[in-house]
């Protein structure tokens, strides 16, 4: 999925950390999440004590890893960041906690893969901070308990509902980031063109934003390649129809779907007769992962009202039908 990024390049990556913002006012759009998040830093930096554990779900590229890192530079202490998956074992988390600071921040990315005895190590480290480690094996084997530096935990996840409830119920705070609107996503890609020195006018970076996916990470990757063309093709200027003949080349239709987003649409309806169809069987029929459909591909169909989730399976809306140019069929409801 080139777009999102599945190819990307360190030079993509080396952008990328140039453009990504630093502090809070920095943080474009998700203005409830701005507003509390503001509210609770001031208070714990107040009382000077560490941030209470914070959780934060959304689809990727909306800006979990960034907000980890405005909270940390708000706070003024140092971040670490990881990932469940990286963390095999007891001993690494074991490792990564005892080397913070007090208040320090750990930003543990995909926090729901994380294996269940890591997980059990986390909750007395959450909620005393302490840990208890094994060490020695057999009949010598012995717990000892250390006491950690009070630090604040923030927790990424796609979706709240993959953690476990223990897990879940040990964040104070629990933010859910929001697809943004073509107006925010504007802001983003005229402040990352002013950082990287790229000509774009008001007109073409609304076309870029329109087509992002509501994603932050989708607009940014967007105005790389647009800005692209526009060197080659265009006296590297970007306005609305330079933008349009780049994302035409891309792919990227007028609602911002690449042929991943239209090979699902006209999967369900050219297979499955629009649906209802459950997403282990459209999964196998595109090829694709299931868990790459739910977090990746749906969220944002669904939330334009292009897909619907149905207690037996995915369906097309007419929207759909309509923007593939298809004639809507009659069903009958039931
Ligand atoms: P996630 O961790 O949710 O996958 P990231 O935090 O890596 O997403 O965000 C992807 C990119 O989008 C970042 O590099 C950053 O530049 C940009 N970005 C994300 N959120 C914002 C925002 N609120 N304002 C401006 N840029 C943002």
């Amino acid at each position: 999925r080139s777009i999102l990024g599945a190819g990307a390049t360190r030079e993509d990556e080396a952008l990328e950390a140039s453009i990504r913002p630093q502090r809070l006012d920095e943080y474009l759009g998700q203005q409830p999440v701005r507003e509390q998040l503001g509210i609770y830093i001031e208070a714990a930096r107040a009382r000077g004590e560490a941030l209470d554990h914070v959780l934060i779900f959304g689809p990727p590229g909306l800006g979990k890893t960034t907000l980890s890192h405005v909270i940390a530079n708000e706070l003024g202490v140092n971040l670490r960041v990881t990932s469940g998956p990286v963390i095999e074992k007891a001993g690494d988390l074991a490792a990564l906690l005892t080397n913070l600071q007090p208040h320090d921040v750990l930003f543990i990315d995909e926090i729901h893969r994380m294996s269940p005895v890591v997980e059990e190590v986390l909750y007395p480290a959450m909620e005393d901070f302490q840990i208890d480690i094994m060490i020695g094996e057999g009949p010598a084997a012995r717990s000892i308990k250390l006491d950690l530096p009070p630090f604040t935990l923030i927790g990424a996840t796609t979706r709240a509902g993959l953690l476990t409830a223990p897990l879940r119920d040990r964040f104070g705070i629990v933010q859910r980031l929001e697809f943004y609107t073509p107006e925010e996503l504007t802001k983003i890609v005229r402040r990352s063109a002013r950082i990287l020195g790229i000509d774009c006018e008001a007109d073409g970076a609304g076309e870029i934003a329109r087509r992002a996916r509501g994603t932050p990470r989708i607009a940014n990757r967007l105005l790389r390649r647009v800005r692209d063309y526009a060197q080659v093709r265009a006296g590297g200027r970007i306005d609305m129809d330079v933008a349009q003949a780049a994302m035409a080349m891309l792919k990227v239709d007028p609602e911002g779907f690449d042929e991943l987003d239209r090979r699902l649409l006209n999967t369900i309806i050219g297979h499955f007769d629009g649906g209802p169809v459950g997403v282990e069987s459209l999964a196998a029929s595109l090829s694709e992962e299931r868990g790459t459909l739910e977090d990746v591909i749906e969220p944002y169909l669904i939330q334009q009202g292009f897909l619907v989730r149905t207690a037996r399976g995915r369906m097309a809306t007419s929207k759909a039908y309509r923007h593939l140019g298809l004639a809507v069929p009659t069903r009958e409801t039931g």
